[in-house]
């Protein structure tokens, strides 16, 4: 079996590492990351400029570019065909609700459910004091060693989030709402130019019982599927009501 392992907070992050030392006894492992750390990217996809591929060690490789460019020049030049799974993380930072819209992390995972292989985003809550990925790393493999067993649906793949310290278990969640309040600080610089600064969201959650916030908030490591429809199916018959038609021209 290959897994193709990324990342958004580079190919030198601690979290990547824990990742991939987790899921080497799976089989073959080839880790294709950011060179620099590309949080908050999104999907993003690099089309106008060249990318270059750094080989760091043995299986491990630095794209100058996203966790998208990663998943694809990891398929096409390093591996030239399609892994058995993409796993992204583990991020520094957790990755819930509306927020996963921005996450690299999450988007790698994306990028490999669009390919049609299964794939698992992992991120970690941010504790007061330095980052241990052991929790994290272990919660990866049994996570990915469930996926390999039992397959997932094709066209989907799972987002992990990981309390800090010990997990009292995992819970499988629905993505929560956080009633987004962004923070933009307006500053001069010293040539009196004004400048700005996104700064994070306040944590505004909707209160449910079964979303991925609560779940991290009660110290469950929550498990999310996701997949990249994003049709709003229920609202399908709402839109025909809408009666949409062109209107035609009377000349
Ligand atoms: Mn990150």
């Amino acid at each position: 079996m290959t897994i193709l392992v990324t990342n958004d907070d580079g190919v030198h992050s601690e979290g990547l590492r824990a990742l991939a030392d987790a899921l080497r006894p799976f089989g073959e492992l080839i880790v294709v990351a950011p060179m620099q750390e590309a949080s908050a990217i999104g999907h993003a996809l690099t089309l106008r400029r060249p990318l270059r591929l750094e080989t760091i060690g043995p299986g491990v490789y630095g794209v100058d570019g996203t966790p998208t460019d990663c998943v694809n020049i990891g398929v096409s030049t390093v591996l030239g065909r399609l892994p058995d799974l993409v796993v992204s993380g583990i991020n520094k930072g957790w990755n819930l609700g509306d927020d996963i819209t921005y996450s690299g992390t999450v988007s790698g995972a994306f990028e490999g459910a669009l390919l049609g292989v299964p794939a698992v985003a992992v991120s970690l809550q941010r504790p007061p004091g330095a980052y241990d990925f052991s929790e994290a790393a272990r919660a990866s493999a049994r996570v990915v060693e469930a996926v390999v067993q039992r397959r997932l649906p094709a066209r989907t793949f799972l987002n992990v989030n990981v309390p800090t310290g010990r997990p009292k278990g995992f819970r499988v969640t629905v993505q929560g709402r956080r009633n987004h309040v962004t923070t933009v600080s307006e500053r001069l610089d010293p040539r009196g130019q004004a400048y700005f600064w996104i700064e994070e969201g306040e944590n505004l959650w909707e209160s449910h019982d079964r979303s991925d916030y609560q779940a991290v908030m009660e110290g469950y490591i929550s498990v999310t599927p996701l997949h990249p429809d994003m049709t709003a199916h229920s609202v399908l018959p709402a839109v025909e009501e809408l009666s949409l038609e062109m209107l035609t021209e009377v000349q």
